[in-house]
C-alpha cells in the first residue's frame, strides 16, 4: 500500500498536473472582473491591461524586475525552530507550512537576494503573499535581520517589499517578537548610513505595517495597495463611523503624508535607480565662480 501511495500516486498526480495547465490560460482581474490572457498578464508585470489594477506579484518576480538585467543571488534564510508552539487550529501548522512550500516552491514567505540596481549594490527582501498570506513568523523575522546584516556587510541599500497580512498567528508571541527585531534591523542599516527603502505592495497590514514597513527612509507604494494596521471593517465597528472612500489605499496615504510616492509597477525600477543614485552618488557641488563685479554707481562718500 505504501508503495502505491508513496510512489504511484504522486506519479499519477504529476501526469494530471501537466494535463490541467490549459485551464490556467486565463486570469480574472479582481478589480474589473475582465478575463486576461495569462501570458499577457505576466508580460504586463501582472498589471491588468484593462483597468490598470496591480495584481499581487511573486517575490522572485520582484527580484527579477528590480535588479539590473534581472540578475541576482539569493541567500538561504537562517534556520529557525519549526512550529515551536505545536499549533493546530483547523489544520496542523506543520501541514500549512508544507502546503505553502508545495504551492510556492519557496521555503518561507520571504525571499532575500542581493545584486545591483543602477550599478549600485542592493539587497532586496521581498514577501511572498502566496505563502501563508506573507505572514511574519520567526523565519521571516530572521530573514529580515539577515538581509539587514548583509546590506551593512556589502555597504548596500536595503529594499524591503512587504506584501503581508501581518504577524503569523500560528507562532503566537514569537511572531510578535519579530516587530521589535525588524525595527532594530532597519535601524542598523540606517546607522550604517545606508538607504532603507520600502516598497509597500498590496497588502501591507497588521504587524508588518506596525514595524519596519513604516520606517523606510523613502516609502514608495504601488497604486491601489491596501496599507494599514487593522482592517477597515474593524475600525468602522470600533469608532462607529463611516470611513472615507479610498481609506487605507496608497493614494489616500500619499494625500495624508504617510507615503512619499505612489509609483506604478512599470516605473518602479527607474524610480528606484534614480532614488538610489540621488542618495548614494550625489552630484558634485556646483563650482563657485567669481562674478564680475558690476560697476555700481555709488556716490563716493564725501564730507557731511
Ligand atoms: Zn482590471
Amino acid at each position: 500500500m505504501n508503495w502505491l501511495t508513496n510512489f504511484i500516486r504522486p506519479k499519477i498526480k504529476g501526469l494530471m498536473r501537466k494535463a490541467d495547465v490549459p485551464e490556467n490560460l486565463w486570469d480574472k482581474c479582481p478589480a474589473c472582473t475582465k478575463m486576461i490572457f495569462h501570458r499577457d498578464l505576466e508580460s504586463n508585470l501582472r498589471v491588468c491591461p484593462h483597468c490598470g489594477h496591480h495584481l499581487r506579484m511573486r517575490a522572485k518576480q520582484r527580484a527579477e524586475l528590480l535588479f539590473d538585467d534581472g540578475a541576482y543571488t539569493r541567500i538561504e534564510l537562517p534556520k529557525t525552530p519549526v512550529d515551536p508552539l505545536r499549533f493546530r487550529d483547523g489544520k496542523r501548522y506543520t501541514d500549512r507550512l508544507k502546503d505553502g512550500r508545495e504551492k510556492t516552491g519557496e521555503a518561507e514567505a520571504l525571499v532575500v537576494a542581493h545584486g545591483r540596481i543602477g550599478g549600485l549594490p542592493a539587497v532586496i527582501a521581498a514577501f511572498d503573499f502566496e505563502f501563508l498570506g506573507g505572514s511574519m513568523g520567526l523565519a521571516v523575522g530572521e530573514g529580515l535581520v539577515a538581509a539587514a546584516k548583509l546590506a551593512v556587510l556589502q555597504q548596500a541599500s536595503l529594499i524591503v517589499i512587504p506584501s503581508s497580512g501581518g504577524a503569523r498567528m500560528q507562532e503566537g508571541i514569537l511572531s510578535l517578537m519579530q516587530l521589535p527585531r525588524t525595527v532594530i534591523a532597519a535601524e542598523q542599516v540606517k546607522e550604517a548610513g545606508l538607504p532603507f527603502i520600502v516598497i509597500l505592495a498590496d497588502p501591507t497590514t497588521g504587524g508588518v505595517s506596525a514595524s519596519f514597513a513604516m520606517l523606510g527612509d523613502i516609502a514608495i507604494a504601488e497604486p491601489g495597495a491596501i496599507i494599514g494596521f487593522a482592517g477597515a471593517r474593524v475600525i468602522e465597528e470600533t469608532i462607529r463611523e463611516k470611513l472615507p472612500p479610498g481609506f487605507q489605499r496608497s493614494e489616500y496615504l500619499l494625500e495624508h503624508g504617510m507615503v512619499d510616492m505612489v509609483v506604478p509597477r512599470h516605473k518602479l525600477r527607474e524610480t528606484l535607480v534614480r532614488t538610489l543614485k540621488l542618495l548614494l552618488q550625489p552630484t558634485p557641488r556646483a563650482e563657485v565662480l567669481a562674478m564680475p563685479r558690476p560697476a555700481l554707481d555709488i556716490p563716493a562718500p564725501g564730507p557731511r
